[in-house]
C-alpha cells in the first residue's frame, strides 16, 4: 500500500481553500483546527468547519447537506398566501384531499400539461389556465381534449379567497372562474451557502433551469468535492419525505464507509512505522 496522502484529504484541502477564498457566507466552512489531530490518525489539514449564525464552529470530518430546496410560486397575488392549502403542485401529496374538486393548473412553465394530465386521475373539472405559457402543441392538446381538459388562455390577474377560502380564479381580461383548488408548477431551487461556500453550484434539472435546479451527486450522494455529500431535495427534486429519509440514512452509511476506510489505511501506515 502507498505512504503517499490519500487523495481524499488532497481534495478536502482544495475545498478548504475555495471556501477560504470566497465571501464569508452566513455559514461558511473553513479549516477544522486540530481535526488532523484526533483519534484515527487522520491526516492533517483534513476537515471542515462550519459557522453557524450563533458564531458557534461545529467540527466535521465530513460533511452531509441535507437543507432541502426553496419553492419559487408564481408572482400572483393570493398563491402565496393559500400555497400548501388550496394551492397546491403534488398529486401525490394533495390528491386525497382534492378529489372531485373543480381544479384549475396555473401553468408558468413547461410542466403545465404533464401537471394537468396528473392532477385529471382525480377530478373530472380539470381546467387548464396557459397564463404565462404558450398553447400546447397538438400531441398535447389532442391528448388534453381526450381527457376533458378544458384550455384557457388568459394571463392569471389574481386569486378570489374569500374568508381564508380559494373558490375562484380572476384572469385579465376579467373573465372569473370558479376553482375550489389551484395547482401551481413552482421553480424549484436548492441554495446552499455551505456548498457554495465549497465551490459547488447547483446545476440545471434535465428539463431546464426554470423547471429546478439542484446540486448534482453521485448515486451514493458524494458530490465533486471529496469529503461533501448531499441527500433529499438539495440533490434530488423527486424526494418525498419518507425518500428524503431514506436517502439521508444511505447517504450516511456510505460517509461511514469513507470514514472506515480512512481510519483503517491510517493504522495501517502507523502499524508499518513501527515495523
Ligand atoms: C406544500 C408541500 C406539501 C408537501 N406534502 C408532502 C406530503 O404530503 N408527503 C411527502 O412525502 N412530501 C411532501 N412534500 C415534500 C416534502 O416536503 C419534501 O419531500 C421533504 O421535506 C424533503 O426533505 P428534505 O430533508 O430533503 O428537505 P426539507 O424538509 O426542506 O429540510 C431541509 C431543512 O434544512 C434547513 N436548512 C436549510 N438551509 C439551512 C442552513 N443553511 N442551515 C441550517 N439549516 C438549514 C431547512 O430549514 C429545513 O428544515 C410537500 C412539499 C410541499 C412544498
Amino acid at each position: 500500500m502507498s505512504a503517499q496522502p490519500r487523495p481524499l484529504s488532497r481534495c478536502v484541502r482544495r475545498a478548504l481553500r475555495l471556501a477560504r477564498a470566497r465571501t464569508p457566507s452566513r455559514h461558511p466552512c473553513r479549516r477544522a483546527s486540530g481535526a488532523g489531530k484526533r483519534g484515527g490518525g487522520l491526516a492533517e489539514g483534513t476537515g471542515f468547519e462550519v459557522a453557524l449564525e450563533t458564531g458557534a464552529p461545529i467540527g466535521a470530518r465530513r460533511l452531509l447537506v441535507t437543507s432541502g430546496l426553496t419553492d419559487e410560486l408564481p408572482d400572483v397575488p393570493g398563491v402565496r398566501e393559500r400555497w400548501g392549502g388550496d394551492v397546491i403542485h403534488c398529486p401525490y401529496c394533495h390528491g386525497w384531499e382534492i378529489r372531485g374538486q373543480a381544479i384549475g393548473v396555473l401553468a408558468s412553465g413547461p410542466v403545465g400539461v404533464h401537471q394537468a394530465l396528473m392532477f385529471r386521475q382525480w377530478t373530472d373539472s380539470l381546467m387548464l389556465i396557459l397564463h404565462t405559457t404558450d398553447a400546447p402543441p397538438p400531441d398535447q392538446a389532442e391528448q388534453l381534449a381526450a381527457r376533458g381538459i378544458e384550455v384557457v388562455p388568459g394571463v392569471v390577474e389574481r386569486l378570489e379567497i374569500t374568508d381564508g377560502r380559494q373558490h375562484g380564479v380572476r384572469l385579465q381580461d376579467g373573465r372569473v372562474f370558479a376553482r375550489q383548488t389551484i395547482v401551481v408548477g413552482p421553480r424549484m431551487v436548492a441554495v446552499s451557502p455551505v456548498l457554495d461556500s465549497l465551490g459547488l453550484k447547483p446545476v440545471a434539472h434535465p428539463m431546464g433551469s426554470e423547471v429546478a435546479e439542484v446540486y448534482a451527486a453521485d448515486p451514493s450522494g458524494a458530490t465533486e468535492v471529496k469529503g461533501v455529500w448531499v441527500a433529499g431535495n438539495v440533490c434530488d427534486i423527486a424526494a418525498q419525505v419518507i425518500s428524503a429519509a431514506a436517502q439521508g440514512m444511505f447517504v450516511a452509511a456510505a460517509v461511514n464507509a469513507d470514514l472506515t476506510s480512512e481510519e483503517t489505511q491510517a493504522d495501517v501506515m502507523r502499524a508499518r512505522e513501527v515495523v
